[in-house]
């Protein structure tokens, strides 16, 4: 191990088998954390190419788990976010690409921070079971066309250990670290295509787009490496891409776009964007013709149709579709007013989600209760004119009334008004293909 501390901290490339000796040691407890933790802090320091990127994510895959997809017929897609603040996406790009004939097996993990997490949200739809046995959800697949789940812990062990490492000595923010940590999880969930929204901004885990747009290009790498085809969507994080952030709200927005309640929002374009790619992908079809049956299926209610149809093969309860209010509902909802007039500039993501989080939606450790019901509804975005008095947000809330208080503080400093309107950013940066 000190060799492959030395070359590394050399800023050499490391072998494949040094790679495969470090993952194996690390999972088996061979390697102590001191001397885990001074490789990935020369990784962190001194990066890695490619290749090594590869062979790391490739080994980490290998060290649980490696899902058998090969019982389901034609290409299967999974879709993953790097996460974000008000993204309901899978609930809506999953059951779209599945109306078009793709095969998504998707697992997903719990909130952590400011950001969402799939999982917490699917424990939002009353009876929903993310928790199959494997041959179920195959079964669910199958019939479906579209499954989601939990991540099983036996899934990249070496991921799991040398993550809670890397949260505790500044090793978080490394490209090759972030894309092997992802993309291990993704190959050994056993899909052959990947659709991954790398998002940037105030609310995302990069904060630039060039920070994203490299972490894009080595994620589409390592899959093409590893056999699998990929496409990664840049996409900016500054504001919140839904209006609602929270478990329960947040389903609820998925459920109205699907049933065509909301159009064209942001969280829709992206939601048609992702779905698009996931069926070019699993049909082999150009991305335009893809877009348009993925439209026709919004349209037409057929991804509607596919939601409810996943959600009753997975034990929940479907007439959420029609009546958004059997979800968990907050006990009250405050109104958060403007202090004066303007326009709004910026909607801070991170404080957003923060306010969220505080209120229950999050978690600040992964043993953490949450409250499914509670979290910020946004009535303004960014380029809105807002009057003084007239409410920028809801507040969905619980008892506590500290939380109201330090949710309340975070969406008021989240907020920032103008005289004039800025120009919107663009939502979509940059799609890398591989
Ligand atoms: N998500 C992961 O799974 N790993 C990282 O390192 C960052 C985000």
């Amino acid at each position: 191990m000190k060799s492959i501390i030395e070359a590394k901290r050399d800023g050499r490339a490391l072998s494949r088998q040094q790679i495969e000796r470090f993952v194996r040691g690390v999972a088996s407890g061979d390697i102590p954390d001191y001397q885990a933790t001074a490789l990935l802090m020369a990784i962190r320091l001194n990066g890695m190419d490619a290749q090594e990127t590869a062979w790391l994510s490739l080994a980490m895959a290998e060290s649980g788990e490696v899902a058998d997809l090969s019982s389901l017929a034609g290409m299967k897609v999974d879709k993953h976010s790097t996460g974000g603040v008000g993204d309901s996406t899978t609930f809506i790009c999953v059951p779209l690409a599945a109306a078009c004939d793709a095969t998504v097996v998707k697992m997903s993990g719990r909130a952590l921070g400011h950001t969402g997490g799939t999982l917490d949200k699917l424990g939002a739809i009353p009876g929903f079971d993310a928790a199959l046995p494997m041959q179920d959800l195959l079964r669910v697949a199958k019939d479906v066309g579209a499954a989601l789940s939990g991540q099983t812990g036996r899934l990249c062990p070496a991921d799991k250990i040398l993550y809670a490492l890397r949260d505790v000595t500044a090793t978080a923010d490394s490209i090759p670290l972030i894309a092997s940590s992802i993309m291990s999880k993704k190959i050994a969930a056993g899909c052959d295509a990947i659709v991954l929204d790398v998002k940037f901004g105030a609310g995302a885990l990069l904060k630039t787009a060039d920070e994203a747009r490299e972490l894009a290009r080595t994620m589409v790498s390592i899959a093409n490496l590893a056999g699998r085809r990929c496409t990664a969507i840049v996409t900016n994080m500054e504001e919140p891409l839904g209006s609602c952030v929270g478990n329960a709200l947040e389903v609820r927005e998925a459920v109205d776009s699907l049933a065509g309640r909301i159009a064209d929002t942001p969280l829709i374009r992206l939601s048609v964007l992702l779905a698009s790619h996931m069926v070019a992908l699993s049909q082999g079809i150009d991305v335009r013709e893809a877009q348009v049956r993925v439209e026709d299926a919004l349209s037409s209610g057929e991804g509607l149709r596919k939601f409810k149809q996943m959600v009753a093969a997975q034990g929940g309860d479907a007439r959420i579709a029609e009546s958004p209010a059997l979800l968990p509902r907050a006990k009250r909802i405050i109104h958060i007013k403007s202090p004066k007039e303007g326009y709004v500039c910026a909607l801070d993501a991170r404080l957003i989600g923060q306010a969220a989080q505080a209120l229950g939606a999050g978690r600040d450790k992964a043993d953490d209760d949450i409250d499914l019901s509670v979290g910020v509804v946004l009535k303004k975005r960014v380029g809105d004119f807002v009057s003084k008095g007239e409410a920028l947000c809801q507040l969905h809330v619980g008892d506590d009334e500290e939380r109201v208080k330090t949710a309340g503080a975070l969406v008021s400093q989240a907020v920032t008004l103008a005289d004039a309107p800025t120009a919107a950013q663009p939502l979509v940066l940059e799609i890398v293909e591989g």
